[in-house]
């Protein structure tokens, strides 16, 4: 899932997974949009995959932090309250034009797995995805 007030850098990335692991990805406008979808998918997830299902439906989000409604903070703290009763978590990776250490630091504080800037390179999002993608590892 890729989480951005701005369209335009939700739709480059969106772009960017697709064309680059053929990977197609939710998107979400802000945190609360973020933290319902997830849940839903959360739910349905649990309720159909019995004892099998070893991975998280998501397994990996592209955090915005500076959003309108709900902040990439906040969010992230939901989704992670969410999965408090799951061995395996959806990695959350914020990107974002914050530099000073103290927003860096909150991220990890909080949970999130990695900081990436923006304007996110295409190298450093192909990284993540090939570290955090189940999917990608179970191939
Ligand atoms: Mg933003």
């Amino acid at each position: 899932m890729v989480v951005d007030d701005n369209p335009f850098n939700l739709e480059t990335l969106k772009l960017m997974i697709k064309q680059q692991f053929n990977i197609d990805v939710v998107k979400a406008a802000n945190g609360e949009q973020a933290v319902k979808v997830f849940r839903e998918k959360n739910i349905d997830h649990k309720k159909t995959c019995i004892s099998s299902c070893k991975f998280p439906f998501y397994d990996l989000i592209f955090m915005d932090l500076n959003m309108p409604v709900l902040d990439g903070y906040q969010a992230t703290e939901q989704i992670i309250a969410l999965q408090k009763d799951q061995e395996h978590k959806c990695s959350i990776v914020a990107l974002t034009a914050y530099q000073n250490k103290e927003a860096l630091d909150r991220c990890t504080d909080i949970g999130m797995q990695e900081v990436l800037n923006k304007p996110a390179k295409s190298d450093a999002i192909s990284q993540v995805i090939q570290k955090y993608c189940n999917l990608l590892k179970a191939v």
